[in-house]
């Protein structure tokens, strides 16, 4: 008998906030969708959960997104976000489905609620992923045994952590460190209906009014084109600012540029900042420490500008300019512009 009979298929937590599906969700999906494939021995599927309240009809988004199954708990006390109902619901779907692996994306929301479904179901969770894949030696055994890696020591070193003991398989990861596929509008899947059985209806934390964060500027996760200052770029800011502009994009920042006080913390890329996958990414005066890169590495292509010929961001960059930010964005500017006309 295998070591986890009945636990089978790789489940993705998908996030909605008032009937609006985070991209993580779908990210996770897609991810999701090549680990199954990588084990075509265990037959698993991809199966969606989606808790709220009128909430049924997007589950077939998720399946055009790529889920085969998509479990719905749609219910009144699932309407906003509540710790307690959310992980009371959760805690019920994986005790009697027994997913083989449960993905979450790192949101507030998700840090929140993952821990605690874990805890309560005693089960391994790796918060913060950053990759994830299955140890193929393990197949022939039965088990689709995660590997998930992490950045751990303030960032210097990568972690990879499994589970082995336990099921399912929990971890949390960033928004943006996977793509998304794209939407496949033909395909179809099954949709089931979880009602949760609350033991208690009373809420112990009552959320009076959600008073939703005001975004001062640009989202960088959203931008396609990404121009990074990093401290060598900090006295000329505005060409770097107007290098972002003329390729309609926007600045963001490195850690050391928001230490300084020199940009808002809403535009700091890396570890402990945002994770950006731009098509195109201008690193200017960027040293390339692990933590920023953390943030950033996936864009297409990266151009690093840098007057040491050493630094560590040309290892990842696909083009380099050496020599100093400020003789050389103003000629790439002037490039730029030529090169609209
Ligand atoms: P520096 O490291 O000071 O590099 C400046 C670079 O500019 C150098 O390579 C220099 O050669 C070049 N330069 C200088 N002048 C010029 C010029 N005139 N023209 C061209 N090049 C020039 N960092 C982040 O960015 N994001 C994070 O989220 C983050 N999280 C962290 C979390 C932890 C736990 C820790 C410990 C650190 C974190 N850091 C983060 C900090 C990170 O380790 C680096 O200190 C930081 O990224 C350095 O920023 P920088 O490259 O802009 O500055």
């Amino acid at each position: 008998m295998a070591k986890f009979e009945g636990y089978k298929d790789i489940y993705v937590f998908v996030e909605q906030r008032n009937g609006e599906i985070a991209n993580v969700g779908y990210e996770l999906i897609s991810e999701a969708r090549k680990l199954v494939a990588s084990i075509p021995q265990m037959g698993f599927q991809v199966v969606g959960v989606l808790l709220g309240h009128n909430v049924t009809d997007k589950a077939n988004d998720v399946i055009a997104h790529g889920a085969d199954k998509v479990i719905v708990a749609d219910h009144e006390l699932l309407e906003g976000y509540s710790t307690q109902f959310y992980a009371d619901t959760l805690t019920q779907i994986i005790e009697t489905y027994k997913p083989d692996s449960f993905l979450t994306g790192a949101t507030v929301l998700g840090r929140d609620l993952a821990p605690r479904v874990a805890a309560r179901l005693n089960a391994g969770l790796t918060a913060d992923a950053t990759k994830i894949e299955i140890d193929q030696e393990k197949v022939a055994d039965g088990e689709a045994l995660l590997l998930v890696t992490r950045p751990t020591f303030g960032g210097n070193l990568f972690g990879t952590i499994v589970c082995p003991d336990t099921r399912p398989q929990m971890a949390t990861i960033r928004p943006n460190v996977f793509s998304m596929d794209p939407v496949d509008t033909t395909r179809t899947g099954e949709v089931v209906a979880f009602t949760p059985d609350f033991k208690d209806t009373d809420a112990k934390v009552v959320v009076k009014e959600v008073i939703a964060k005001v975004v001062e500027g640009i989202d960088i996760t959203k931008c396609d084109i990404l121009v990074g200052a990093g401290r060598g770029a900090e006295d000329c800011l505005d060409m770097v600012e107007a290098v972002a502009e003329e390729l309609g994009g926007a600045m963001c920042a490195s850690r050391a540029v928001v230490d300084d006080g020199f940009a808002s913390k809403d535009i700091q890329v890396g570890q402990t900042g945002k994770t950006v996958r731009p098509s195109l990414y201008i690193a200017c005066g960027i040293s390339g420490a692990c933590q920023h890169v953390a943030g950033m590495e996936k864009s297409d292509m990266i151009i690093a500008i840098n007057r040491d010929p050493q630094a560590e961001i040309f290892s990842i960059a696909n083009m380099g300019f050496i020599g100093d930010v400020k003789e050389i964005l103003p000629l790439l500017k002037e490039e730029i512009i030529a090169a609209k006309k």
